[in-house]
């Protein structure tokens, strides 16, 4: 677990350099759920994937820990992310899905078996494990997802916009879900959201972006409940 700190981080994208992210600075505490809210377009999605390490930094540092991050592949930084097209394996069980990042990794069989099942039980999926993902609802899949990103510890877990394609009943039920999560395996979490009801409700802080910069960084009262 660490603390996480992005220094003067600016993206552009494309020949003309079109400015995503502008001077973004912001430390993250170990084991803090944060959420980032902001219209689409706003550069959410470019800081989480620069954070992950899919999006290359323009400018600018990312830390984890004591170490500046810039230059390491994804697999190098520890990082889970859950997207909002979470695609599992069609051919594979439930298991197999929830197991692929170990067995890519080539962990013992036993260490594999035991990680899967308890990501499983906190995710209440432990029933579903022998079926395809055809054979599971929507916030089911959903939970195989997350478990996917939860059976290893990672520094830190990255959700972009996971609940958007889920329908409105699924979507409350996640969402506490999520919150239950995040309090039962205490790793610090980024949940980036256009949704100002998940801003308000999840996160510990919540960032608030426009434009590529922070507008305000504080608690969802203070953010949401200006007199
Ligand atoms: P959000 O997640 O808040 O919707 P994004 O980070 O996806 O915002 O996008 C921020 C800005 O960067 C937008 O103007 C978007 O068009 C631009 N952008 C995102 N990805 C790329 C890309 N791969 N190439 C060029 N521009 C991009
Ligand atoms: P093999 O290909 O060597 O038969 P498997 O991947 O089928 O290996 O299974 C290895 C171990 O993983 C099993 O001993 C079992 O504990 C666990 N396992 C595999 N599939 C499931 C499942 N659907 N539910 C629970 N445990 C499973």
């Amino acid at each position: 677990m660490a603390r996480i700190l992005f220094n003067h981080v600016y993206k552009r994208y494309g020949k003309y350099k079109e400015v995503a992210v502008k001077d973004f600075n912001l430390e993250v505490e170990d084991q803090e759920f944060l959420v980032f809210v902001g219209p689409s377009g706003c550069g959410k999605s470019t800081t989480l994937r620069m954070l992950a390490g899919l999006e290359d930094i323009s400018e600018g540092e990312i830390y984890i820990g004591d170490t500046i991050v810039n230059n390491y592949p994804p697999k190098d930084r520890d990082i889970s992310m859950v997207f909002q097209n979470y695609a599992l394996y069609p051919n594979m069980s439930v298991y197999e899905n929830i197991a692929f990042g170990l067995r890519l990794r080539k962990q013992p069989k036993h260490e594999i078996d035991l990680a899967v099942k308890r990501a499983a039980r906190v995710l209440e999926i432990e029933n579903y494990l022998d079926r395809k993902p055809r054979e599971l609802s929507g916030g089911q899949r959903q939970r195989v997802a997350l478990g996917r990103a939860i059976v290893r510890t990672p520094q830190a877990f990255l959700m972009d916009e996971p609940l958007s394609n889920l329908d409105a009943r699924l979507r409350v039920q996640m969402r506490s879900e999520i919150i239950s999560l995040h309090r039962k395996i205490g790793v610090t979490m980024i949940y980036v959201t256009h949704d100002q009801v998940e801003a308000m409700t999840m996160g510990d802080r919540v960032v608030v972006m426009n434009r590529g910069v922070i507008q305000q960084v504080d608690t969802p009262e203070q953010v949401y409940n200006k007199p």
